[in-house]
């Protein structure tokens, strides 16, 4: 058995790693449930993460899938938020209705001038 967080090789009948102090109990769940997202690591990921990958997704939304996007990065910010990122989650959560709004309104903007919207295909 080795440790999930540092790999380092424990004895079978330790609760914690004897290196890094992890909990050990984790990677039994982790077996159970190999294809979910908690054995990609998401349930230890830093929620910095979420905030950069919803702001990066925000930005894209802007020029395609606003709204699956945007909801998205809004998503990405609430657990951002729920996980301890409160400034920078409600910063996400704003980008992503912003950007969501934006790439709608450019949609919008696009389908009233269908010549300009035909001219850029
Ligand atoms: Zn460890």
């Amino acid at each position: 058995m080795f440790c999930p967080k540092c790999g380092a090789e424990q004895s079978g009948t330790n609760k914690f790693c004897n290196k890094c102090g992890a909990n050990l109990d984790i990677p039994r769940t982790h077996g159970r449930s190999e294809s979910s997202l908690s054995g990609l690591g998401f349930e230890d990921m830093n929620p910095k993460n979420f905030v950069y990958v919803g702001i990066v997704l925000a930005i894209i939304a802007i020029f395609f899938f606003p709204y699956i996007l945007g909801i998205i990065s809004i998503i990405l910010g609430y657990v951002a938020m729920k996980r301890g990122e409160d400034r920078l989650g409600k910063l996400t959560m704003i980008i992503g209705v912003l950007c969501t709004i934006i790439g709608l309104a450019a949609i919008y903007a696009a389908s009233l001038r269908p010549t300009y919207y035909y001219y850029y295909l």
